[in-house]
């Protein structure tokens, strides 16, 4: 008589408690950013999937002992297509595995993280979401530029420049440029870079002055970080002098100018403690 073998109790979902994935916002580089519990999601996760925007030394804080696979979108290298990755995510759950979907900023903030999560739920996979320091919050407060001030500012409004694209390849990007070209607010562009000239021009066509101040925030948050500071006028001038590369953040509004006084993170003491290096302290 056949014996049948033994089922392989790791490999077959039938044989293990449902996994679960937790889609964790890694903040916008600085790792003493990143909230406690991302941290311990981290820290008791079986396996993390993380973007390219998640830093150097966020990485540093993975355990050595966990597997970590890239699979970062750089602007024309998707290094694991949404859907494969989509794919990914159910299978190693279903394995029963508990999964770190770290991505940077916060996942719901131009992050695609209710994508991952729709598909996650109709797979019937348990999914909870740890919010992070989104790049507009976090870029312009170490840029010393608040998002608000009063008398300057009635709103906020974050804005993608890049929209999903159609079969053909052309942006579905619909924007309302007189909304804000008009209210009295700040606007935060993400992902504008290779956009500067199509917003410059857009902003002044509705009627915002071309004296307007901009920054452009190069890799905010991080040791390398860059501000540079002109007029929605001169925006894309300023992305060429200074060869600006990804990622940046573009901010358009009064609140701007008052980094002048409120600049901080240039100035190295404060610098120091703000950048302390957590993977060496937790690793001490
Ligand atoms: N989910 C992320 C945004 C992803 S979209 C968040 O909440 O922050 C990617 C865009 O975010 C980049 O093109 C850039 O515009 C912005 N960005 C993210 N991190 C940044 C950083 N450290 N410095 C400057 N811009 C950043």
């Amino acid at each position: 008589m056949a014996i049948a073998a033994f089922p392989d109790s790791t490999n077959d979902s039938r044989y293990r408690a449902p996994g679960k994935v937790w889609l964790v916002g890694a903040g916008p580089g600085d790792a003493d950013l990143l909230t406690l519990k991302a941290l311990r999601v981290i820290q008791q996760a079986d396996v993390i999937f993380y973007d390219n925007l998640v830093s150097h030394d966020i990485c540093a804080l993975f355990p050595s002992s966990t597997p970590a696979f890239y699979v970062g979108k750089k602007k024309g290298d998707h290094s694991v297509p949404q859907s494969q990755l989509n794919d990914l995510l159910v299978a190693k759950a279903k394995q029963g595995l508990t999964i770190c979907r770290l991505k940077g900023g916060d996942p719901f903030v131009f992050g695609r993280g209710a994508e991952e999560m729709l598909v996650l739920k109709r797979a019937g996979i348990a999914v909870g979401i740890v919010p992070g320091i989104t790049a507009a919050s976090g870029c312009t407060a170490y840029a010393g530029i608040p998002l608000t001030h009063r008398g300057l500012t009635h709103a906020c409004t974050f804005v993608t420049a890049h929209a999903q694209t159609t079969a053909h390849g052309e942006d579905r990007l619909s924007i309302d440029w007189a909304a804000l070209a008009h209210m009295k607010q700040t606007l935060v562009f993400y992902m504008g870079l290779s956009r500067s000239e199509m917003i410059s021009n857009n902003l002044q066509q509705h009627g915002m002055p071309s004296d307007m101040p901009v920054a452009i925030i190069e890799r905010g948050c991080q040791q390398q970080q860059r501000v540079v500071v002109g007029t929605i006028a001169t925006l894309p001038a300023l992305v060429g002098e200074h060869a600006l590369q990804s990622p940046s953040l573009i901010v358009v509004g009064e609140v701007v100018s008052l980094r002048d006084e409120l600049a901080w993170f240039a100035q190295s003491d404060v610098a120091d403690l703000a950048l302390a290096q957590t993977a060496e302290k937790i690793s001490a």
